[in-house]
């Protein structure tokens, strides 16, 4: 199948991107390898709620439907997605596997585990979540309780009871301590003191810091960073609650692993299981053929294209590819900015 643009990934950049790219008039599909929208909304562990109102997480042209009272669940973010989708009647072809990408005359080659497809430019939108990162630490092997990451994590109850060891500093280390904290008895063990953002503050702040960010990058501005950063913990109810509980408190991380607990070299900590809450990479194995040039562990962009490769656009991924572009809020804006260099460069065929 030939097209202009081949999107690869059907969350919310990928969906993003095709609103642009609708608008654009150009010919595009979104490739998505899983069986319902959402994208990885749809995978989170069912307590899960946004840290902002709906009306502060909406993607280009049509916002979020109010949820009744706090912040949505993300059941909710997926019914807006699948909603989204059908609403701008966006291509999206699924189940369909992105295999590997290759470079062909005029454009790109994707193979997958269907058809294959040609298209003058990719928009790789693939998230993270696919790819959660373990870190790696000594004796980690020797270890008989059970290990997880927050990606494999549902609900407490498999806990009940037990010692748990929670490693990771952010907000899913915070949200599922929370949680467990409520029928085990938790460790919280993080490599820096946790910042935690003011009660009064939500995530609307984090977006208003990444878009001052976006607007003093846009215009030659010196990045000057924030007071916060999309790592802050947010004070969501469930956090608070535990931290009246007395057990928000984060420990030095460990420096080895034993068959029953962590260890600093002094003392051994006894667990039954650790849920490594230590965050996740792109998910970019599809790329390798086309060996990208990459700076240290990551790939060189320039703007949000690969550097010498103004036809193969990256979306999502966060501070790398645009501030706040890993939000549902701060999406539009990376994907519009795309799409517009696509046109303005006139490479994609238009007629
Ligand atoms: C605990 C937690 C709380 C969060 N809270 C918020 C919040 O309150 N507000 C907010 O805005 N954001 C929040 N986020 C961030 C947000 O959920 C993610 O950044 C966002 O879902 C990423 O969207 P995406 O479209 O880039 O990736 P995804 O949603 O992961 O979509 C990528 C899609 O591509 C598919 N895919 C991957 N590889 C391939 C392939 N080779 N071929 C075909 N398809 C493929 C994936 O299966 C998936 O369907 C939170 C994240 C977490 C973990």
């Amino acid at each position: 199948m030939n097209v202009d643009v081949v999107v690869i990934g059907g969350g919310q950049a990928g969906l993003a991107a095709g609103y642009y790219l609708r608008r654009a008039g150009l010919d595009f599909v979104v490739l998505d390898d899983q069986t319902h929208p959402g994208g990885s909304w749809q995978n989170y562990w069912p307590s899960l709620h946004l840290f902002s109102p709906a009306e502060h997480s909406r993607l280009p042209g049509w916002p979020m439907p109010p949820w009744h009272s706090g912040f949505p669940p993300a059941s909710h973010v997926v019914d807006y997605l699948r909603a989204y989708e059908k609403k701008y009647e966006l291509p999206v072809h699924r189940p369909v596997r992105v295999q590997s990408v290759h470079r062909v005359e005029g454009g790109y080659r994707v193979d997958t585990d269907g058809a294959v497809y040609v298209a003058a430019a990719v928009i790789n939108a693939t998230g993270t979540w696919s790819r959660p990162f373990w870190p790696s630490y000594p004796g980690m092997r020797e270890f008989r309780g059970k290990q997880l990451h927050a990606t494999d994590y549902d609900t407490p109850d498999m806990f009940a009871g037990k010692r748990v060891g929670i490693v990771g500093g952010g907000n899913s280390a915070a949200q599922i301590l929370a949680e467990v904290s409520t029928v085990a008895e938790t460790l919280w063990f993080t490599s820096r003191e946790p910042r935690f953002l003011p009660d009064d503050v939500d995530g609307r702040v984090l977006f208003d810091v990444a878009s001052d960010r976006a607007r003093a990058l846009a215009s030659g501005d010196a990045d000057t960073g924030g007071v916060a950063g999309l790592g802050d913990i947010v004070m969501v109810p469930p956090v608070k609650e535990a931290r009246n509980r007395g057990v928000l408190h984060a420990r030095p991380m460990f420096t080895a692993i034993t068959a029953d607990g962590v260890t600093d070299g002094d003392t051994i900590d006894k667990l039954d299981a650790i849920v490594w809450c230590t965050g996740f990479r792109p998910a970019l194995r599809h790329l390798q053929p086309l060996h990208l040039h990459a700076e240290g562990s990551v790939i060189a962009l320039d703007d949000n294209h690969v550097r010498d490769e103004p036809n193969l656009l990256f979306l999502g991924y966060g501070d790398w590819t645009g501030p706040a572009s890993a939000t549902l809020i701060g999406v539009g804006r990376t994907a519009r900015a795309a799409v517009n260099t696509l046109v303005r460069r006139g490479k994609v065929d238009q007629s």
